[in-house]
C-alpha cells in the first residue's frame, strides 16, 4: 500500500498508493493500478491503485455515512474552521516535500510548485477556515404576520473531479469551500498526477477530520470519474478539466439532476493597445502563456497587438521568451519550463504546431520538441505569427507553450477578435488609458479580466468562466454559494 521514494533533490518519503476511504488507504477492489511516469525522465515512478465503480460506491457510502454522523454534522462552523486551519498548518509544515512530489509527478519547476502552488493551497484553506463561521442566512422582513429566515445548509456528498495541471490547487479550491460549508467529499484525482494529494490525505486524517468526510481516489476518468458523476447518492459534482469532458459530465449528472459547477477550457485573449507600457506587456504576455508549460486553462494564448507597435512588440517578446523560458530539469533553480505532463499531451501540443504550419501560420520561434539530455516531454516555447482567425491554433485550446500573435487596427476590431471564440475564461488588456481599460473590460466576454497583468489568480477573488468555459465560480466568497443550499423557513405569526 506504500512505497519508499527518493527525488532528485535528495528528499525521501513513504508514498501511499491506496484509495483513501474512511481515513484509511485500501487497495482497489480488483487490484488494478495506474503507473505514473516522471515526465522529465520518462521513467516509471510507481503504480497507484485505481478505483473501480465498486470502489466509488464504497467511497460514496463512506461520505454519506460521515455526512449524517454527529462527529461532523454537529460541528459548529468555528470547529470546522479550526480543522481547516490545522490542515493548512500541516500542509505548510510538509510543503517542501509535497512540492517535491509534485515536481516529480507533474514536471513543473520546483520553485513554482513550492512558491506558487503550495503557497496558494495554504492560503485557500486558511481563507475558507475563516469563512466557516461567517456564512449565515438572513432574516427577511415579511410584515408582522410572518417571521421568515433562511439558513445555509451543506449540499451533502460532493463528487469533485480535478485535472493534472495544478493537482494541489485544484484540490484545495474544491475541498476548502466544500468543507467550510459542512459537506463531505469524494475527490477523484487526475490519473496522471495522483501522488501529491495521496500524500496530503494523511494530513487530512492527522488534522482530525472524522473518517469519511474526505475520501480521495485515483482512477480513470471514464471509469471512476463517470461512476462518481452518475452515482445516485452524490448530490453535487464539481469538475475542472477540458470542455469536452465537462459536457459529458453535465450530461451524466443530469440523470439525477445534480448540482454542477464546471471549470473548463479557454482561449484567452491578451490585448495590447498602442499606448501600453510595452515592457510591462511583454513581461506579462510571457508569463500569461509560458508559465506552467502553458498548461493553464486561463493561459492568454492569443496575443492581439495594435498594428502600430506590432513589430516592436514581436521583437521584444521573442527576446523575452528566449531569455526567460529556460528549459531543463524542473529541480534546477534556473529552470522556468519543465516537460509537458505526459507523452499524450506532448504529442497533442506538437500536433497543434503541425496544424499551424499546415494552415499557413509562420513559426516565429520554437515549434519543435526540445528533449533535455535526450529525454522528457519538452516542447520549445512557440510563437506563431501570420495567424488567421479560422486557424485551429487561434480557435482551439492547445494547453502548451504556444501562442498566436495577431495584429489589430481599432479597439472595435480588438474586441471583435477577443470575443471570436466559444470560450470565455480569462482576458487581459494593456493600456495606459484608464477609461479605455474599463470600457474594454466590460465588452469582453470572459469571467475574468486582468488590466495590465495576466493570470493573476487570487484566492480572495472569484474564478470561473462564461460561454463554454464553465458554470459557477470557485475561490472568493462566491465559491460558498456552490456548496450550500439555502433553506427558507416561514413562521406564521398570525393568530
Ligand atoms: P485531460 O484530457 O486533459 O486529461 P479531462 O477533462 O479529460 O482532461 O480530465 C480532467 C479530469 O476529468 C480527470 O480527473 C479525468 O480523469 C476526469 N475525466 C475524464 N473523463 C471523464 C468522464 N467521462 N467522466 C468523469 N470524469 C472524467
Amino acid at each position: 500500500m506504500e512505497v519508499q521514494l527518493t527525488a532528485p533533490n535528495g528528499k525521501t518519503w513513504t508514498q501511499p498508493l491506496g484509495l483513501f476511504i474512511n481515513n484509511e488507504f485500501v487497495p482497489s477492489s480488483n487490484g488494478q493500478k495506474i503507473t505514473t511516469i516522471n515526465p522529465t525522465t520518462e521513467e516509471e515512478i510507481c503504480s497507484v491503485y485505481a478505483a473501480t465503480a465498486e470502489d466509488v460506491d464504497k467511497a460514496v457510502a463512506a461520505a454519506r455515512k460521515a455526512f449524517k454522523d454527529p462527529s461532523w454534522r454537529k460541528l459548529s462552523g468555528t470547529e470546522r474552521g479550526a480543522l481547516l486551519n490545522k490542515l493548512a498548518d500541516l500542509i505548510e509544515q510538509h510543503q517542501e516535500l509535497i512540492a517535491t512530489i509534485e515536481t516529480l509527478d507533474n514536471g513543473k519547476p520546483y520553485s513554482a510548485a513550492l512558491n506558487e502552488d503550495l503557497a496558494d493551497v495554504i492560503s485557500v484553506f486558511r481563507y475558507y477556515a475563516g469563512f466557516a463561521d461567517k456564512n449565515f442566512g438572513q432574516v427577511i422582513d415579511a410584515g408582522p404576520d410572518k417571521f421568515a429566515y433562511t439558513v445555509k445548509e451543506p449540499i451533502g456528498v460532493c463528487g469533485q473531479i480535478i485535472p493534472w495541471n495544478y493537482p494541489m490547487d485544484m484540490a484545495a479550491w474544491k475541498l476548502g469551500p466544500a468543507l467550510c460549508c459542512g459537506n463531505t467529499v469524494v475527490l477523484k484525482l487526475a490519473e496522471q498526477t495522483p501522488l501529491s494529494m495521496l500524500y496530503t490525505a494523511q494530513l487530512i486524517k492527522e488534522a482530525g477530520f472524522p473518517p469519511g468526510v474526505v475520501n480521495i481516489i485515483n482512477g480513470h476518468g471514464r471509469e471512476a470519474g463517470a461512476a462518481l458523476v452518475q452515482h445516485p447518492d452524490v448530490d453535487k459534482i464539481a469538475f475542472t478539466g477540458s470542455t469536452a469532458t465537462g459536457k459529458e459530465v453535465m450530461k451524466m449528472a443530469a440523470g439525477t439532476m445534480k448540482n454542477v459547477t464546471l471549470e473548463t477550457g479557454g482561449k484567452s485573449p491578451l490585448i495590447i493597445f498602442d499606448d501600453a507600457d510595452l515592457d510591462l506587456a511583454v513581461k506579462w504576455s510571457h508569463i500569461g502563456i509560458m508559465s506552467n508549460q502553458g498548461q493553464i486553462c486561463t493561459a492568454t494564448s492569443r496575443i492581439l497587438v495594435h498594428e502600430k507597435i506590432y513589430d516592436q512588440f514581436l521583437t521584444k517578446f521573442k527576446a523575452q521568451v528566449q531569455s526567460i523560458s529556460v528549459l531543463g530539469d524542473p529541480f534546477e533553480p534556473s529552470t522556468f519550463q519543465g516537460p509537458q505532463v505526459t507523452k499524450a499531451q506532448y504529442e497533442r501540443v506538437l500536433s497543434y504546431i503541425r496544424s499551424g504550419q499546415e494552415e499557413g501560420a509562420t513559426i516565429a520561434l520554437g515549434g519543435e520538441p526540445a528533449p533535455q539530455k535526450g529525454k522528457g516531454f519538452f516542447v520549445a516555447p512557440t510563437v506563431f505569427t501570420n495567424v488567421k482567425p479560422h486557424m485551429k491554433i487561434f480557435r482551439e485550446e492547445i494547453f502548451g507553450p504556444c501562442v498566436a500573435v495577431v495584429a489589430f487596427s481599432t479597439e472595435e476590431e480588438a474586441i471583435q477578435l477577443a470575443n471570436d471564440t466559444t470560450y470565455g475564461l480569462g482576458s487581459a488588456i494593456f493600456t495606459r488609458d484608464l477609461v479605455r481599460a474599463h470600457r474594454v473590460a466590460r465588452e469582453i466576454e470572459a469571467g475574468m479580466v486582468w488590466i495590465n497583468s495576466s493570470n493573476d489568480s487570487d484566492f480572495r477573488i472569484p474564478f470561473g468562466g462564461v460561454k463554454q468555459s464553465g458554470i459557477g465560480r470557485e475561490l472568493g466568497e462566491p465559491a460558498l454559494a456552490s456548496y450550500c443550499n439555502i433553506k427558507a423557513i416561514h413562521v406564521n405569526m398570525a393568530t
